[in-house]
């Protein structure tokens, strides 16, 4: 099945609507979509209108931005409630040290002699709580500073870079249980992109199962071809379900659209398949 299930919006770091999101899914033969907001399911009321308008099954999603062996891990949970209080609530906290820390990001980028960078993070954000190092790299991108938002990042928005602030995100254990208890299934969202040591791959996923999460994210636009085999591997071994999204950001940013995907290997077993009565 072509099912997206990891994409973003304005309400995070996306640039397109809910809506927009909803046609461009549709049109490009998306069978089963969630909207995936980072920290935020601000959009699901509206990703849930536009994908029923189209007649395209929808499941709720969010990806929330979790510390674990200080390192920032994203956890997706689908096929929620997102009317869920404890969720909402949970979420509204780890959005919470957003603003200061761009506020931090700024300053360091000043040092630097990048001005201003905060008052031109903001005029890309779409959500005032949801200030992210993606809005700084469009601005970055914007002035001329770099060619794109890769080169922003590897430049000045990752570790020992200049703009770069840590900062502590939600705990694992947290967000796999706002999740589940809303309902819905804890996925942790591309794998392949931590830098995390064989044993600290290994405690990522074994507490995460042992917390209650269900799920991985093997297909995703975040994962090489090899990166995908390595994973669908890791996922039989743990008795993990499989998850398939773009993760697609931006037209002019995202390197895989919407719906674009390699399909799932048929060894595998699909989140949706375990989530059938979620849908929407
Ligand atoms: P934040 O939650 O503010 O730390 O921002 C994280 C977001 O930055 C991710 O969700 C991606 O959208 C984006 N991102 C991270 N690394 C890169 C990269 N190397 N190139 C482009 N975007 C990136
Ligand atoms: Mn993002
Ligand atoms: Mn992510
Ligand atoms: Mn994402």
């Amino acid at each position: 099945m072509n099912a997206d299930l990891h994409c973003h919006s304005v309400v995070s770091d996306g640039t397109l609507t809910p809506e927009e999101l909803a046609a461009r899914a549709k049109a490009n033969g998306v069978e089963l979509w969630a909207l995936t907001d980072h920290d935020e399911v601000g959009g699901q009321h509206r990703a849930r209108a536009a994908a029923q308008a189209h007649g395209l099954p929808y499941l709720t999603g969010t990806e929330i931005s979790v510390t674990f062996a200080q390192q920032t891990v994203h956890i997706v949970g689908l096929g929620f409630d997102a009317d869920n209080t404890a969720l909402i609530q949970g979420l509204r906290r780890t959005r919470g040290g957003r603003g200061e820390r761009a506020q931090e990001m700024a300053d360091g980028l000043a040092k630097v002699g990048i001005a201003n960078a905060y008052e031109g993070a903001l005029h890309y954000v779409g959500n005032p709580e949801l200030i992210s190092r993606t809005h700084f790299a469009r601005f970055l991108v914007e002035t001329g500073v770099c060619n794109d938002t890769n080169e922003v990042f590897r430049k000045y928005l990752t570790e020992g870079k200049p703009g770069y602030v840590p900062h502590s995100w939600a705990k694992l254990k947290d967000a796999v249980n706002w999740i589940t208890d809303a309902g819905g299934m804890a996925i942790i969202a591309h794998p392949a992109r931590y830098g995390f040591t064989p044993n600290e791959e290994y405690a990522l996923f074994t507490e995460f199962i042992a917390h209650g999460g269900r799920g991985v994210e093997v297909i995703t636009g975040s994962h090489s071809s090899p990166e995908a085999l390595r994973y669908a591997d890791t996922a039989l071994e743990f008795g993990l379900a499989a998850s398939r999204g773009s993760d697609f950001h931006s037209p002019d940013e995202s390197r895989i659209d919407l719906g674009t995907l390699p399909l799932l290997p048929d060894k595998l077993t699909p989140v949706w398949q375990l989530l059938a009565d979620r849908i929407q």
